[in-house]
């Protein structure tokens, strides 16, 4: 039987999973069998350890547990090309993780924290607050669960996690250690093995967190959450823009590529009335010109009751062709799934509060 106080195991490196395995008093090589059924056959209990010894099997049980998110609540898009779960956590919060199909790849989008401290105007999760910090195996555990369903269901050809991307609930590199340990985790040849070019982490602009982020060995991908080109307009839609304003962000991004030479991703919700006039695509142009940088446009995915919307189609296209013509690299990312609540903590804010919890 497990317990509360249980060692959750995906929340340990190799090494800590070895002391582990020596203070149960077994030979450390027993730790990276654990890590194989962990991350190669994806074992979410136990019993399924079968090259380990029933006794060890049991003391493991004992001791500790390999799973700790439960499935709540799952919604699919009517493509069935994205799918949406809400994870409950051991304490009763929850999360969210969205898995997205594309032709050649399959995207998990993996939450950090349980709401967020940086209160974006025109996102649900920042309407809702802050609660805590997630745990290296709670990263870990969302891109599992998918892993699991792809290598079950997945369609011909996606049958494993191909990218992941750090841009659900929360702020990645306000909870930096258990982000860049999940990384690590996730990044482990004898296990998932999945390359450092798969790994987006996205932030709304905390500048000591990218300077960071440019010192580590792996070439993880940044995308920054910009979404204004001036303090003014910045301040109100990203707040943490009074902290870290432009100026000052840009100057670590130049840093960034200066140590990295990494093309760093520009992410522009574009949100009707708001942000959307021209002149904010020239100030925008100006403020990138020169920068190894691509620009994603994303319509806002619209929040039900909210004055937040998208623009017309138009206007998008509008933006995508003034970039293009300034010689900005530039996207149109579409929202995927609006009508599953795919918009950053809407699912969390339909469903029912675990009992004991209040509601959101
Ligand atoms: S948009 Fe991102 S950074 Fe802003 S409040 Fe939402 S989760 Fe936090």
């Amino acid at each position: 039987m497990t317990h509360e106080k249980a060692t959750y195991l995906l929340d340990l490196s190799v090494g800590e999973l070895e002391d582990l395995v020596q203070e149960l008093g077994q030979k450390s090589f027993r730790a990276r069998q654990i890590w194989r059924w962990l991350y190669v056959h994806l074992a979410g209990q136990f019993e399924d350890m079968t090259n380990l010894s029933v006794a060890l099997r049991q003391k493991l049980a004992q001791h500790a547990r390999c799973s700790a998110l439960q499935a709540l609540q799952e919604e699919v898009s009517a493509d069935g090309q994205t799918r949406k779960v809400l994870l409950g956590l051991a304490d009763g919060e929850r999360i969210e993780t969205v898995l997205m199909l594309y032709d050649e790849r399959a995207t998990v989008c993996v939450s950090t924290q349980v709401g967020c401290a940086i209160g974006c105007p025109f996102c649900a999760t920042g309407q809702g607050g802050f609660r805590r910090d997630l745990s290296t195996g709670e990263i870990v555990e969302q891109v599992l669960y998918f892993a699991r369903w792809l290598r079950d269901h997945g369609p011909a050809g996606l049958d494993r996690v191909g990218n992941v991307v750090f841009m659900g609930m929360g702020e990645p590199l306000a909870n930096y250690e258990a982000t860049w340990k999940a990384i690590e985790t996730m990044h482990d040849p004898q296990g998932l093995n999945l390359g450092a070019r798969r790994f987006t982490v996205s932030t709304a602009g905390l500048v000591p967190g990218i300077l960071r982020l440019a010192e580590e060995d792996l070439p993880v991908n940044l995308a920054i959450s910009l979404h204004a080109a001036t303090d003014e307009l910045r301040d109100q839609l990203v707040p943490v823009n009074r902290r870290y304003p432009l100026e000052e962000l840009l100057r670590a991004v130049r840093a960034y590529l200066a140590r990295t030479n990494r093309r760093v991703t520009f992410e522009y919700a574009l949100i009707a009335g708001i942000n959307t006039a021209i002149t904010e695509a020239h100030r925008l142009a100006d403020r990138l010109r020169g920068l190894l940088c691509h620009v994603n446009l994303i319509p806002l995915n619209p929040v039900p009751d909210s004055r937040w919307q998208p623009p017309p189609d138009h206007v998008v296209r509008e933006w995508q062709l003034f970039l293009q013509r300034a010689h900005i690299p530039v996207s149109v990312r579409l929202e995927r799934g609006t009508e599953i609540a795919a918009a950053c903590g809407q699912l969390r804010g339909h469903s029912k509060a675990p009992k004991g919890k209040q509601s959101d």
